[in-house]
């Protein structure tokens, strides 16, 4: 049995338009598609009289153009980033400079910051001194008058990634922790395969079903897709754990057998995400490896 995922992988969008997502919600699109980050990242309006922004997305003239205009005079109060990296948080800066609206996010300054050398989120994607003006952190609230939003702290992808709950309306800003289009990149070090399973199962028992994402399209019945991560992530771990003890004692050679038509421009993602369920299965005493997992060390069964 397999539990191959199906993605939705079309989206109704115009760069730079602001497209209403659901009743006091904007999304624009910013012009930055890539492998990693589908057709761009989504920025959201939140509010009607008063405004936040959620990810005002990267360094772009033009998106910052696009954000102030969909704005339309009203007050931008809040600029709230779910992750520092740069497709995220870039933006923050050239919006605050522009409204004084105040970032707030989680942080960077307690993880170490780490090369490039073998993460495709590596420095050019991290931005590693992200210093929001306010910290959140886990059950944080941020509010004015017309909503409400508490903060999840939901680590995988990235070691700072938040979540936001729209209190009272079932919606869930999910940034690159679960998005429709694909599942999330989780890439050592940055990404935490433990933490990322733990913060899907964080998500099971809430009571959002509409998830607005980081990129791609809203997701309805978020639950459900929750719930198919989840397995999914088991079939891998199944699928690598199968082949070390088939004597396929690498990652470097791991990678073939668990993703035979990778796209050459995914292939070194596709191992990141190999070594994190590497380090996953070590950390619970299912593999052993003499040092790190790196790419070509040996791993053995338990
Ligand atoms: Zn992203």
């Amino acid at each position: 049995m397999t539990h191959e995922l199906k993605f939705k992988t079309t989206m109704q969008f115009a760069y730079g338009e602001p497209a209403p997502v659901s009743p006091g919600i904007v999304r624009i699109v910013a012009n930055n598609p890539s492998p990693l980050t589908f057709k761009g990242t989504n920025t959201y309006l939140l509010g009607m009289t008063e405004l936040a922004v959620i990810d005002p997305g990267p360094r772009d003239d033009g998106h910052l153009a696009a954000i102030l205009k969909a704005a339309a005079g009203r007050p931008i109060r809040q600029i709230i980033v779910t992750h520092a990296h740069r497709d995220h948080a870039d933006g923050a800066e050239g919006l605050k400079a522009a409204t004084g609206a105040p970032i707030f996010g989680y942080g960077r300054e307690t993880f170490a910051a780490v090369g490039p050398v073998t993460n495709p989120q590596g420095a050019e994607f991290i931005d590693y001194v992200f210093t929001p003006d306010t910290k959140v952190v886990h059950g944080d609230v941020i509010e004015q008058k017309e909503w409400r939003l508490q903060a999840i702290h939901t680590p995988g992808h990235a070691p700072d990634h938040l979540c936001f709950a729209l209190a009272d309306r079932g919606i869930l800003f999910s940034g690159d922790h679960v998005m429709a289009w694909n599942t999330t990149l989780v890439a050592p070090p940055e990404g935490s395969m433990a933490d990322y399973v733990d913060s899907l199962e964080l998500l099971l028992p809430r009571a959002e079903s509409v998830y607005l994402p980081g990129h791609g399209d809203r997701l309805d019945d978020a639950q459900r897709t929750v719930r198919a991560y989840l397995l999914h992530r088991r079939w891998r771990e199944e699928q690598v754990l199968a082949a070390i003890r088939d004597g396929v004692g690498t990652i470097q050679s791991i990678v073939p057998v668990i993703y035979p038509t990778i796209d050459h421009k995914l292939s070194s993602a596709a191992a990141l995400s190999v070594q994190a369920h590497v380090e996953h299965l070590i950390a619970r005493g299912l593999v052993t490896c003499d040092g790190d997992p790196t790419w070509d060390q040996p791993l053995s069964p338990a």
